[in-house]
């Protein structure tokens, strides 16, 4: 296959596109791109063929927006921060595409986003375009699903992907790996349970949000203040999150019912994304974003496959047997397993 050079890539002007859907996308269609969206979720080989080719149709015009990552625990008030930072940057001319990772949806069927009632004032904007998480397959899948609706909302000139996750099992470390600026959201009382906090989770984090300051403005202000303790110190252990360079991680106290402070957290947002811009960290991470998620893909056909081969499958269920009883070594079992899958 030959690949674009980016000159080609560039050079792929709207009206030579022939793919109809694509059209509708890069037109800002919020129902086309509901439509694609769908395709690319279905799993039907005939669907995801046709998903392949409005993306491939649309690559060249994405890239263009601020992705966000918004984490942080179930009631710490994502969906109603979400929904104030979006109603204010509609205002403010901007488009909103909220996204969202919730891999237990596939377990209980529900959604984070499923309820209807969530973000109501925002759902109801021209501007905004609200998808729930993807309703099947592993993390992984989903996140597959999740990293390519971000490309279509941007084919369809949203300026801010905002992707929510559940704030549970892995699923921050996923979004961080795919946004621009991972938030989490934090409550005001977190008092002691601070040091039982993930640390790892929060030294994802480019910008904290204290949540809720409104129900108790001084406790908000010590929890800033012990977010910024824990943080120096990670940072001072030379932790591997912070060899960006980029600086304090800001820590901002707002209320998203009330609307406060959700401002300075968009100017903290954009102030660190210019300074990215500027010293190169920006392009880094999303070309860093990139080989993983090749990488990610290439791992995953390959297990695919090495499942499937049925020289594998005839022993694979005894062999792991035998290395669950000790009876052999992990290594030597996955040499044997190798050896009969690449011969
Ligand atoms: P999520 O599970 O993280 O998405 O949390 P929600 O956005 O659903 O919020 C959980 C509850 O906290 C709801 O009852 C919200 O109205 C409330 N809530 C969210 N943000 C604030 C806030 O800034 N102040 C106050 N007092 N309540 C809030």
């Amino acid at each position: 296959m030959a690949l674009p050079s980016s000159a080609e890539r560039a050079a792929t002007p709207p009206d030579l596109i022939e793919d109809e859907l694509a059209l509708q996308v890069l037109a800002g269609d919020r129902r086309a791109l509901a439509k694609a969206i769908t395709l690319l979720e279905s799993t039907r080989p005939e669907h995801q063929q046709r998903a392949r080719v409005v993306l491939d149709t649309l690559l060249p015009h994405t890239g263009q927006s601020l992705r966000l990552g918004i984490s942080g625990v179930p009631g710490v008030g994502k969906s109603t921060f979400i929904e104030a930072l979006g109603l204010s940057l509609v205002a403010g001319g901007r488009k909103v595409a909220v996204l969202a990772i919730d891999p237990s949806s596939t377990v209980n069927g529900g959604s984070i986003l499923g309820d209807k009632t969530r973000m109501e004032r925002l759902a109801v904007s021209d501007s905004a375009f609200i998808r729930p998480s993807p309703s099947s397959g592993t993390l992984g899948g989903v996140a597959e699903r999740t990293r390519e609706s971000i490309l279509l909302c941007e084919a369809a000139k949203f300026d801010v992907i905002v992707v929510e996750t559940v704030g549970v099992g892995q699923s921050e470390t996923t979004v961080a790996g795919m946004t621009d600026l991972f938030v989490l959201l934090q409550l005001p009382n977190a008092g002691d349970d601070l040091q039982a906090m993930k640390k790892g989770v929060m030294e994802l984090a480019d910008i904290i949000v204290v949540n809720k300051s409104d129900l108790d403005p001084i406790a908000a202000e010590r929890v800033e203040t012990q977010i910024a303790a824990v943080m120096r110190a990670a940072r001072a252990s030379g932790n591997p999150a912070h060899a960006l360079g980029t600086g304090v991680t800001p820590i901002v106290r707002v209320s998203a019912r009330t609307g406060e402070g959700i401002e300075s957290f968009w100017n903290h947002a954009c102030e660190l994304q210019s300074r990215r811009q500027a010293d190169g960290s920006f392009a880094t991470r999303r070309r860093d974003q990139a080989l993983t998620w090749t990488w990610d893909l290439v791992h995953a056909a390959l297990l695919a496959e090495f499942q499937r081969h049925p020289a594998v499958r005839n022993v694979l269920a005894q062999t792991l047997n035998a290395v669950s009883e000790s009876r052999l070594a992990p290594a030597t079992a996955a040499r044997h397993l190798l050896d009969l899958f690449v011969s």
